[in-house]
């Protein structure tokens, strides 16, 4: 089998190791050291402020996406969401559901994000700016220094979900005066899914903390600061994911650090767009692309899906369909994940094998 899907991602040896050992009961001086030291490192990777809050959660990334929702944002906060796909929208729904103001600059598919689409929405009207740095439904990754700008000249909290960016393409809440980041287990990190992380610069940490307490309070993150400062968190967390985050942090540094990470990421994506185009494939180019994942495109009459279906049944290969209109002309594929440039040779002509066989069957 081999996984060429945003996350999870085909594993790396390191987290099966956790595994293998079996890990103990969390409510040690043990654990909590390594939950201390997850989070100075996390702080680092992220370029987090010192004194910045990392706050684990046991959910995938929707739910912290929805923590962030009822800790951060006021009932008289307005917000502006980037709604360029599925989890910008997503963001549109979790402040719907908790009855919270906001309007969205609506992108449709194959359009790049500009400043002249948030200059249609006027100074002084918003609180926060909600954001997936990169809008892993499509690929387009939005520019950082744009979004970052725009939030600084109108005073606006910024909130980004790194969720596909975090390991992938370049990320630094300081430089960019981020307020709060969201990552998830499953993704650039490349361990199991289940566990997200937020992380909140000091300026925001002050903002929850006054704050009455969110509708959740399984999410509050008050109580995860008051438990963070011995390592732990007030519920059950994640034990197996902090272990495989702790090895993967571990491998990560061992190879080169963050930097070297995202070399081998985008070189990756660079030698498989290259090496699609030479083989006759598309990709979607509309937009600036993160290195999380391509977008293959199809023509007109080669339906995408099937090829997702043949590359899984036939090959046991795994890439990301599409929802909704696009799951007819666009497939994605990963560039996280412990796969290498001779995997991709590999895709690339299984690809042309479904194609042959799609063609010769019309
Ligand atoms: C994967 C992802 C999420 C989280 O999805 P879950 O299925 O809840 O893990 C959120 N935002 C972005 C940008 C993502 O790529």
């Amino acid at each position: 089998m081999k996984i060429f899907t945003v996350g999870p991602v085909q594993p790396y040896p390191v987290t099966a190791r956790v595994y293998e050992r079996g890990y103990p009961y969390f409510r040690t001086d043990e654990f909590s050291s390594l939950m201390l030291s997850n989070t100075r490192n996390l702080r680092k990777m992220l370029a987090a402020e010192e004194g910045s809050e990392i706050v684990y959660l046991a959910s995938s990334g929707t739910g912290a996406m929805e923590a962030v929702v009822d800790n951060c944002l006021m009932k008289s906060d307005k917000s502006l969401v980037i709604n360029g796909g599925t989890f910008g929208a997503r963001f549109c729904s979790l402040l719907r559901s908790h009855g919270m103001d906001f309007d969205s600059v609506d992108l449709p598919f194959g359009k790049a994000l500009t400043r002249e689409d948030l200059d249609k929405f006027s100074a002084g009207k918003y609180r926060a700016l909600l954001v997936n740095m990169t809008e892993t439904s499509t690929g387009q990754l939005y520019c950082a220094q744009m979004l970052s700008d725009f939030c600084r000249e109108r005073g606006m909290f910024f909130i980004v979900d790194a969720i596909g960016t975090f390991l992938a393409d370049e990320f630094n809440m300081q430089k960019y005066g981020i307020d709060v980041a969201i990552a998830s287990s499953q993704k650039g990190l490349g361990l199991s899914p289940g566990m997200s992380i937020v992380a909140l610069s000091p300026r925001m940490k002050e903002r929850v903390e006054s704050a009455p307490p969110p509708l959740y309070s399984y999410f509050d993150f008050k109580e995860y600061f008051k438990n963070n400062i011995r390592g732990q968190t007030p519920f059950t967390p994640a034990v197996g994911i902090i272990y495989e985050l702790s090895e993967m942090i571990g491998f990560i540094a061992e190879n080169g650090g963050v930097c070297a990470r995202l070399e081998e990421v985008s070189n990756k994506s660079r030698y498989f767009r290259e090496k699609a185009l030479g083989a006759g494939l598309d990709y979607e180019r509309g937009y600036p692309l993160s290195n999380i994942l391509t977008p293959l495109k199809f023509e007109d009459g080669i339906d995408a899906y099937e090829i997702f279906k043949m590359l899984k049944d036939d090959f046991q290969i795994y890439v990301n369909p599409c929802g909704g209109e696009l799951s007819k002309k666009i497939l994605r594929v990963a560039h996280v994940g412990n796969t290498s440039k001779a995997d991709f040779d590999d895709l690339i002509e299984k690809i042309l094998v479904c194609l042959r066989r799609i063609k010769s069957a019309k």
